[in-house]
């Protein structure tokens, strides 16, 4: 275990989001450090690795104080997937352990959503989600017979966002908020 890894990462990123940058910013510097911060699987604590026999986990590690961005460990059980859904905030995932696919959907004229091109996530891969351009997708995990792992840094505090899911077929869109799995965080905001 690698306690300094994911604090040097927080104090990395606080100290660039300082700089007001622009998500190109955040996609290529930030990423950058995303990319480190996952380049070696040694440091995430066990009790944030945990699966559910039902449904994906999404673990707080870090929320700033100032809902700049938070930082969640994403646990996939086998086969596990999310709706279609959003964000409304800039969104990097990172891959940790296993494989995951991830899907882009995209509004119709008619109001349905269709899915564009799937790609695989790899350890040591990141992937992007904005709201300017690409904010509405699936993601799933890749691997039938094991866990895979992300970690995910958002331009917000994300468990206490309002966003949607979306029914791909007719296009109703119904307002969600995540929340995490771990309800005790001993940081400054309550769960919903
Ligand atoms: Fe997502």
């Amino acid at each position: 275990m690698n306690d300094e890894k994911l604090l040097n990462f927080v104090k990395e990123f606080s100290l660039l989001l300082e700089r007001s940058p622009s998500e190109e910013i955040i996609f290529t510097e930030g990423k950058g450090l995303l990319e480190k911060l996952i380049a070696v699987d040694d440091w995430l604590p066990e009790e944030f690795t945990k699966t559910h026999p039902q449904y994906y986990q999404q673990y707080l590690l870090y929320a700033d104080p100032l809902d700049r961005f938070s930082v969640v460990s994403f646990v996939w059980g086998p086969g596990q997937k999310t709706p279609v859904h959003n964000h409304t905030v800039w969104g990097m995932i990172g891959q940790l352990r296993g494989e995951e696919k991830g899907t882009p959907y995209y509004r119709q004229p008619d109001g349905s959503y269709q899915a564009g091109n799937s790609h695989i996530c790899q350890p040591g891969m990141v992937d992007t989600v904005s709201p300017d351009t690409h904010d509405i997708h699936v993601v799933e995990n890749n691997l039938q017979d094991r866990a895979s792992i992300s970690i995910h840094v958002y331009g917000g505090n994300i468990g206490r966002i309002h966003r949607s899911v979306f029914d791909p077929i007719t296009g109703t869109e119904k307002s969600f908020v995540s929340a995490y799995a771990n309800k005790l965080v001993p940081n400054l905001w309550n769960s919903p």
